[in-house]
């Protein structure tokens, strides 16, 4: 087949059926472009398929723009028309997409590899493990889906925390209560994502993901997805233990070639629904934690896993009328069934050297609460497939690096509850690994105080902050959070570096999305688990760099963010632990 990009048509030309909201691929005009594009008669194309589609609004005239694969009846003029077009980087042979297994487990295989954590990174490392043959056990902290699903409304609804089973725990990962965006900007030269996306319509996702170039799948679709994959983990043979939280890992010195080296042996584990703790044998274990847990990255440091603090980013969360948003992207076209609700992108570097930018933009969704820890509070947000909402929301953050984290034994104490994790030994200049949870903890505190010390969050509107006023009382945005906002002034909420640069871009995003820095704007806080704050180093093999058998894994570890490149981790270091077992070289 022969692909081909940059194929563009008027947004009027794509079939539409506003009813069942179904797109049709414009096949027959397709063609005629293609053709034409190839330089050759239409009836030579025996088949057109449309690859990815996406709209262009920088026109006066809104253009879909399409890339295709076709086939082409003769396969002499494929070899020739790849020549003819060598030199174009618009025509390119299609390449295979095709997920292949690394390897397969002998029948025999005694050894069960471990997967800790069922989300998205979790979910695709188990799940290609049992294509492999192998027959993981996945061990999640929190429950399932349904069962979390009615926990995690506790807290918006009831203003109940269940510490384990909330909106970051549980099965499905921190993303399955969200948009359900399933596009990322990572490298994927084997085509990764394609698998993940492939297995996520296999398990009941719309197929438009295929081709969609911002495809979304929106949370109630996403759970049963979630549950269609756990099904086929088992089917294969795996096993999935839930309310199981990993406690402890067992490392002993063993020998690797000419080495002795630290080599993950057991895990403890402790029984959430009866209370009990055992010991489960494990000689590789993915650890696919996610970014919020924060007692097993402790227990990492403790057993001395080689870790550091990384840079993520802090800030709030913004409100507008999807309209506002709708308006400013697609111009006219705003409200065409087929753009749906729109999106955006901002950056901006401000005068004090911080850049602000936004974050997991969520078009027509909610402002959801997402802390896991008691008395702490977090915001983040969501939607359902149709992003019919009200508002726009978006994590509007500051980007913050460990120069700017606690560093003194004081905090640490009270991070910790009481331990200060060696933060005194220190030698002067290197930031302590746990650094990043503690100044998170400190702001997510901070914010439950503003807000009331009952699960409100604090609020501002746009134009009261950038004018430094309290607020008092909303206006034209009815902002979405649940179980409610505390209105205020968030110049506390966040150190002063961010406030100031905040300020600075709200005028600069207005400029590029006319309205942007509207004063009726909500801001509500604090947005801190924009991504992890410590990196748990791996190496070429994606074992620890410094303990064998142990395979940091997806965004907790700093290798993924969002959930489809947590998927696309799963699936390396899911092959990277079959590789180790059958002996195989890691695939590249
Ligand atoms: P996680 O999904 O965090 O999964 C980690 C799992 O490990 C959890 O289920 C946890 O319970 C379990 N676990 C942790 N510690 C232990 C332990 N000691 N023992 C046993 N189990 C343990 N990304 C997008 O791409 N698009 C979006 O639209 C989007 N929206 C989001 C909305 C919200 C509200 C949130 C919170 C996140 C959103 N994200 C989104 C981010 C996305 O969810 C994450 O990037 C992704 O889930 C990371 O996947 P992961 O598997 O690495 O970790």
């Amino acid at each position: 087949m022969i692909r081909i990009a940059e194929l563009k048509l008027p947004l009027a030309a794509v079939p539409y059926h506003p009813e069942n909201h179904t797109e049709f691929p414009p096949t027959e005009k397709l063609t005629q472009l293609a053709s034409e594009r190839l330089g050759i008669p239409a009836q030579a194309i025996a088949s057109l398929h449309v690859h990815k589609r996406s709209f262009d609004a920088r026109k006066s005239a809104l253009l879909a723009v399409y890339i295709v694969d076709v086939t082409l009846a003769d396969e002499a003029l494929h070899a020739q028309l790849l020549a003819k077009f060598a030199d174009d980087s618009h025509v390119n042979p299609t390449p295979d997409m095709a997920w292949k297994p690394a390897g397969q487990a002998p029948a025999d295989l005694a050894e069960r590899p471990v997967v800790v954590g069922f989300g998205p990174c979790g979910i695709f490392a188990a799940l290609v493990l049992a294509q492999m043959g192998f027959k993981p056990i996945v061990l999640e902290r929190g429950k399932q889906v349904r069962e979390r699903t009615k926990d995690t409304w506790g807290l918006w609804r009831k203003r109940e925390l269940t510490p384990e089973s909330n909106v970051q725990f549980g099965e499905g990962g921190a993303g399955t209560f969200s948009d359900g965006k399933l596009y990322s900007q990572i490298k994927d030269p084997r085509h990764l994502g394609r698998k993940v996306m492939t297995e996520f319509v296999e398990h009941g996702a719309p197929p438009e993901i295929l081709y969609a170039a911002h495809p979304h799948i929106g949370t109630f679709k996403l759970v049963k997805v979630v549950e269609g994959i756990r099904e086929e983990i088992i089917r294969l043979g795996g096993e999935i233990r839930f309310e199981q939280r990993v406690t402890d890992v067992v490392i002993d010195a063993a020998p690797h070639g000419e080495d002795v080296q630290r080599q993950l042996t057991a895990l403890q584990v402790l029984n959430q629904a009866t209370g009990e703790s055992y010991t489960l044998p494990a000689r590789h274990a993915v650890m696919a934690l996610g970014h919020s847990s924060r007692d097993t990255f402790a227990m990492f440091y403790e057993r001395g896993v080689a870790m550091e603090a990384k840079p993520f980013s802090v800030g709030f969360r913004i409100e507008h009328p999807q309209s506002v948003i709708d308006r400013a992207r697609w111009g006219k076209d705003a409200g065409h069934p087929l753009l749906g609700a729109a999106d955006y992108k901002l950056v901006h570097h401000a005068k004090n050297g911080r850049a602000v930018y936004s974050f997991c933009m969520c078009p027509g969704g909610t402002v959801v609460a997402a802390t896991s820890e008691p008395e702490r509070v977090v915001t983040n947000g969501m939607s359902q497939y149709s992003r019919a909402e009200r508002n726009a929301n978006a994590g509007m953050v500051c980007a913050i690096t460990p120069e700017d984290y606690p560093q003194d034994a004081e905090s640490f104490a009270w991070a910790f509850g009481g331990k200060t994790y060696g933060v005194e030994k220190l030698p002067k200049g290197e930031h302590h690994p746990l650094s990043g949870i503690v100044l998170q903890r400190q702001l997510e505190s901070r914010a439950y105080a503003l807000g009331g010390r009952n699960y409100s969050a604090p609020g501002q509107l746009v134009g009261d902050f950038v004018a430094g006023n309290p607020s008092t009382e909303f206006g034209a945005v009815q902002p979405s959070y649940k179980p409610g906002i505390s209105l205020g002034d968030l110049h506390q909420a966040l150190p002063a570096y961010a406030i100031e640069a905040m300020r600075e871009a709200l005028p600069a995003f207005g400029k590029k999305i006319r309205g942007y820095d509207m004063a009726d704007a909500v801001l509500t806080g604090v947005e801190t688990r924009t991504s992890s704050p410590v990196k748990i180093g791996r190496g070429a093999d994606f074992q620890s760099d410094n303990t064998r058998g142990l395979y940091p894994a997806g965004e907790g570890a700093s290798y993924a963010g969002g959930i489809l490149s947590a998927g696309v981790d799963g699936i390396k270091v899911g092959e990277a632990v079959a590789c180790d077992i059958l002996g195989l070289p890691v695939p590249s």
